[in-house]
């Protein structure tokens, strides 16, 4: 069945019309689903009883379940657990800023891109999610906290530019003036560096943040936590940066996860700052989130500073990420891996 939620609203009227709907009931349905944010055809109240039932023998309405949400005692940011119509499992989470509202999502249940130091990718990838199923996650914590959410961060579980139309379309119904109409410059997806589709998105001209996971200085460094290193050198993902600031003129954001005594040292430091100088840019930088299953430590509290201090004085724009929901944690990923866990356990 046609999966409705992830139409465009050219095509649902395309599809309206094959039904032998009136063009405008298209519409009515959009508002229903990306503005109003139904739940399900009942409650879409001003179509007549029938067309109701036609929708639902025609199409697929995806929804997420709530399966499990934590809240951090500190700063109110929530993880929520969402379950799809096949079990799939995927982790959302809500932080609140002075600014508005953020959600982060995720892409893809699992990940196949093996970063050493995630916790998403250790069972690999199951599936890719559907734009339906991406913006779902949006309206449920909507409709859940009761507020408007104001930006999306699409760095949950997943790998965004390996589900590239869907992502696409999401993008274009999270944005679009007859739904939640979030501003493209409020949007922010992160890449491990997939080059090609880098330039592609570039192609697009979208407004978007592009946040690419650097997380090395060299080569040879991030072969030993990323294997997408084996597949693009940095230059090459520099000049794609490069390419993506010049088609949009939007500044590339690198995420630099500290690793201690891997990644953090003041040579690391200086070598990243040559890298990147010339570019329009800003870094993140995140203290590595430990998982149980590998041997990472998170840097030393001055060796993060001694490692912004640097970047700062070779001009480069820095800022370490604030810990939200430090008491909640486990690191991104891991709720899914604990609710999966329990479900094998009582299915024995
Ligand atoms: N696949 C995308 C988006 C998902 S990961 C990407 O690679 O960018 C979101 C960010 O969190 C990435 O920068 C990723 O490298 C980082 N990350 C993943 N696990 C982490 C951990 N345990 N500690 C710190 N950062 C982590």
């Amino acid at each position: 069945m046609l999966d409705i939620k992830s139409l465009t609203l050219e095509e649902l009227r395309e599809e309206m019309e094959k039904l032998g709907e009136k063009s405008f009931r298209a519409g009515q349905i959009f508002q229903w689903m990306h503005e109003k944010l139904a739940e399900s055809f009942e409650e879409m109240t001003n179509l007549p009883l029938s067309l109701r039932q036609k929708l639902s023998d025609h199409f697929q309405y995806t929804g997420a379940k709530l399966v499990n949400m934590q809240e951090s005692a500190i700063d109110g940011t929530r993880k929520y657990l969402f379950e799809f119509g096949d079990g799939s499992l995927v982790e959302s989470v809500w932080m609140k800023y002075k600014h508005g509202n953020s959600v982060c999502i995720s892409s893809q249940v699992g990940c196949r891109m093996g970063c050493t130091f995630c916790a998403s990718t250790l069972d690999g990838l199951e599936r890719s999610l559907l734009p339906s199923e991406m913006l779902e996650q949006v309206y449920a914590i909507t409709r859940h906290t009761g507020e408007r959410v104001s930006n999306v961060v699409v760095m949950g579980t997943g790998e965004p530019l390996d589900n590239f139309d869907n992502l696409l379309r999401f993008l274009s119904l999270l944005t679009d003036e007859k739904g939640l109409h979030i501003s493209q410059r409020n949007v922010t997806v992160s890449t491990c560096g997939l080059v090609p589709k880098m330039r592609e998105l570039a192609e697009r001209q979208l407004q978007i943040t592009l946040a690419l996971s650097l997380h090395a200085s060299n080569d040879e460094k991030r072969r030993k936590l990323m294997p997408i290193a084996n597949s693009y050198s940095i230059s090459e993902l520099m000049e794609a940066c490069a390419y993506y600031f010049e088609r949009t003129g939007r500044r590339i954001t690198f995420e630099y996860s500290l690793v201690g005594g891997v990644n953090d040292s003041k040579e690391d430091a200086q070598e990243l700052s040559g890298l990147i100088r010339e570019l329009n840019c800003h870094v993140n930088l995140i203290p590595v989130n430990p998982i149980k299953e590998r041997s990472y430590v998170q840097s030393e509290k001055n060796a993060i500073q001694a490692f912004k201090n640097k970047l700062e004085k070779n001009g480069i724009n820095v800022t370490i990420r604030r810990e939200m929901g430090r008491d909640i944690d486990g690191a991104c990923g891991q709720l899914r891996r604990r609710q999966k866990a329990l479900q094998q356990e009582v299915a024995k």
